[in-house]
């Protein structure tokens, strides 16, 4: 064992690990992969994570430095399972190491700090042989007395109990720890108590059925149920039978702020307290949680997109929220899809994942279709309120009035009249998306960005959504000092302006980004329009996401058309998944709901065949056009993004992979680029991106392997920032 090398992980972005020799004070018989360590690097010390323990290193010996302590002296932070996911993680994105592995752990731990103590923890007794403890432990009598008193209390006592009975019992108990005849356990996870659920529809009750059938093995399942119909239901119920079976269930979610209602629902239902994995949550309570999930006390984890890395043991259930949504992809660092990494974990757990959603992605309708998912179908809503009608408003030749046709504003106000709420969406927040002269044509662009600074009238700012970059609104204009400013188009805050001066009577809620940052104010929101009684809710895709309205009996969709040219491919999807998803918030429960998309291209296909045949017919078309156009899902894509303070710097490191990536690949992988990007100057950097295209993932995953190592040695790479995106949903 004098020659164990430790290969140890640091979070940073290198393709290598380091070499270092076990800590001077430490038997190399207690390490193991998975633990932290305190390390030199350079003048400093840093915290790395052990991956793996080598004979061999190739870095000459007399140069390698003892790590200078173990952190995690008990059971590694990173069980070896983990471990080896997320390093497939690190090797299917192509992303360092060092860094995925940090960034699945909470944020303290990361610095190296030390567990946070259970208080509720076990003390274990491993030997429980009375003979041979005596014998053991005959010259050590402070030690017998507490394995004798262990033994008393069948053979495990909690923290709290031994330092009563022990009060100054710490050295005797050391000892034994070392000595490994006792350990520190977690103790058993609650029982869950089951309140009583609702009797399924006989829809909900096939589904439940037939993924419940599927426990024990690793299964795909597409559930595809219009918004209303009882999904969530499902998952509750499936979730119970799982934990029944003592195992544990995982449940991502798009994003949980927007959603408290769905984590009540659980935590009643099960009676038991989930831990909660998401940003939002302070970094004590987070730490908490993810200890508690991984020591398998929390046997229910509901979390955003990172819960996906979180360690979860006895996995029997992963279920996906909202499939579709566009935050299962991380943007930065590691650019992995929850969704994806939730099937693999599920194959690895060897455990069904539920995909559920109302407008699944082409993705996941295309494996439901092939049979490589189940798919179970959910048509009716509960309680039998019908699927809204909808209808496409030309406003070509019509004048409009704050964004809005008279027509539409007419029956607005009947709906209104009658008792009943309204609901207008705009997918773009602030006042104004632009400033401009009159006088001599001048508009607010921002200064660092290929982008416009949108005005916020309640701050008098104009902010850009891009870089952040924000300034007072001038009063006169900067350019030629004409008192003609005058904000152009609209966002919420226009809107809601407007439609407070038109339907001043009624209570009016605006929930956008800007109206919802202080915690718990979406929740206020909210419980105002859920109270009842006449009202107007205006706002952003916010509004879109799985919150239920009762009462909502109008939905009005101001702008359409932005989605509908986009460069992006996958715009067309997007476009129809948030129509349908905005106007899933009407007519649920008492009221037939109607939801009217302001257009002017009333003849575009895509409108047509979503409005007429709805979502399932909009995706059957669209996924016959990128099998014809080859793009994914009928092929894979991997999108190498550059910016750097000159666009030539930025193209020619992505010239010089592309051509590597020819010389590796030849023709089996297409390569297109490099080009600018669509945004091509942000925050003062300059960007472009070349795009890697194949018809099979290993085909492109193999040039991968090869290529990305090398670029972080190409001399066009110096002060270029670039990063890799395998599967990217955004080509930007
Ligand atoms: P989805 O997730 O598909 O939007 P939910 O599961 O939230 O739908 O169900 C919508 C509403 O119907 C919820 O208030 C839920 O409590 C209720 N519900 C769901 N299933 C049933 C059922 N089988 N019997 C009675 N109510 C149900
Ligand atoms: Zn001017
Ligand atoms: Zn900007």
């Amino acid at each position: 064992m004098k020659d164990t090398i430790l290969r140890v992980a640091l979070p940073a972005p290198v393709w290598t690990l380091y070499d270092y020799l076990p800590p001077a004070d430490i038997d190399p018989a207690l390490l193991q992969p998975g633990q932290r360590l305190r390390v030199p690097l350079g003048n400093g010390r840093r915290c790395g994570l052990l991956v793996e323990l080598a004979q061999k290193s190739s870095v000459a010996r007399g140069k390698l430095k003892p790590a200078l302590a173990l952190l995690d002296r008990a059971a590694p932070l990173l069980p070896p399972e983990q471990l080896d996911f997320l390093r497939w993680v690190a090797d299917y994105y192509h992303h360092p190491l060092g860094e995925v592995l940090f960034s699945a752990l909470p944020a303290r731990l990361r610095k190296g700090r030390a567990l946070a103590r259970d208080p509720s923890r076990v003390l274990f007794l491993l030997e429980r042989d009375e003979a041979r403890l005596e014998e053991m432990l005959r010259r050590a009598t402070a030690q017998l007395r507490v394995v004798r008193w262990l033994l008393a209390h069948g053979g495990e006592a909690t923290e709290a109990a031994f330092r009563k009975d022990f009060p100054k019992g710490l050295a005797p108990l050391r000892a034994l720890l070392n000595r490994g005849v006792v350990e520190w356990r977690a103790p058993l996870p609650p029982q869950p108590r089951l309140a009583a659920a609702p009797t399924l529809s006989s829809e909900q009750q096939q589904a439940v059925d037939q993924v419940a059938a599927s426990f024990g093995g690793f299964r795909p399942w597409l559930l595809q149920g219009v918004t209303g119909s009882g999904k969530t239901e499902v998952y509750l119920q499936l979730a119970a039978r799982v934990l029944a079976r003592g195992r544990s269930v995982l449940v991502l979610v798009p994003e949980i702020a927007l959603t408290p209602q769905l984590v009540g629902r659980f935590r009643e239902r099960l009676g038991l307290e989930p831990a909660l994995l998401h940003s939002a949550r302070a970094d004590g309570e987070r730490e908490r949680d993810w200890l508690r999930a991984k020591s398998g006390r929390a046997p229910l984890v509901i979390g955003t997109r990172s819960a996906v890395l979180a360690p979860l043991p006895e996995l029997g259930l992963v279920v996906v929220d909202e499939e579709h949504d566009g935050s299962y992809k991380q943007q930065e660092g590691a650019r992995y899809s929850a969704r994806d990494l939730a099937l693999v974990r599920a194959q690895r757990a060897g455990c069904p994942v539920v995909l559920g959603s109302a407008t699944p992605s082409l993705e996941s309708l295309k494996n439901a279709r092939e049979g490589r998912y189940g798919w179970l179908r959910l048509n009716q809503r509960v309680g039998g309120g019908r699927m809204p009608a909808m209808r496409l408003l030309d406003v070509r030749a019509q004048p409009l009035e704050g964004g809005l046709s008279r027509p539409l504003l007419a029956r607005m106000e009947e709906t209104l009249v009658a008792g009943r709420q309204v609901m207008v969406f705009l997918n773009r927040r602030g006042y104004a998306p632009v400033v401009i002269c009159h006088a001599c044509g001048w508009l607010s662009d921002c200064p660092h960005c290929d982008a416009r600074q949108t005005l916020h009238r309640a701050w008098k700012r104009l902010v850009c959504h891009h870089c952040g970059a924000e300034r007072p609104l001038p009063s006169h204009c900067p350019a030629c000092g004409a008192d003609q400013l005058h904000p152009l188009g609209q966002g919420t805050e226009r809107l809601e302006r407007e439609l407070a001066r038109r339907f001043g009577g009624y209570p009016l809620v605006r929930i956008d980004r800007d109206t919802t940052s202080r915690r718990g104010s979406l929740e206020e929101l909210l419980n105002q329009v859920r109270a009842g009684g006449p009202a107007l809710l205006v706002g952003t895709q916010m509004l879109a996401k799985g919150h239920h309205f009762p009462e909502m009996a109008l939905v009005v969709v101001v702008d359409l058309d932005a989605g509908l040219f986009s460069a992006d491919f996958r715009a067309a999807e997007r476009t129809a998944q948030l129509v349908v998803q905005v106007a899933g918030r009407a007519g649920r429960e008492r009221h037939a709901g109607e939801v009217v998309l302001q257009t002017r291209f009333p003849d575009h296909p895509l409108l047509q065949t979503l409005v007429n045949g709805g979502y399932e017919a909009f995706a059957e078309e669209a996924l016959a056009e990128r099998r014809l156009a080859a793009l994914p899902p009928y092929s894979y894509q991997a999108l190498l993004r550059a910016a750097a303070v000159k666009m030539a710097r930025a193209e020619a490191f992505l010239a010089r992979a592309a051509d590597l990536a020819s010389e590796i690949a030849g023709s089996s992988v297409a390569i297109w680029g490099p080009v600018p990007a669509p945004m091509p100057r942000r925050a003062n950097r300059y960007r472009a991106q070349l795009l890697f295209q194949a018809d099979e993932r290993p085909v492109l995953q193999r040039m991968l392997n090869r290529l990305v190592p090398r670029l972080s040695e190409l001399p066009e790479g110096r002060g270029v920032r670039w990063s890799l995106d395998v599967d990217p949903v955004d080509l930007y």
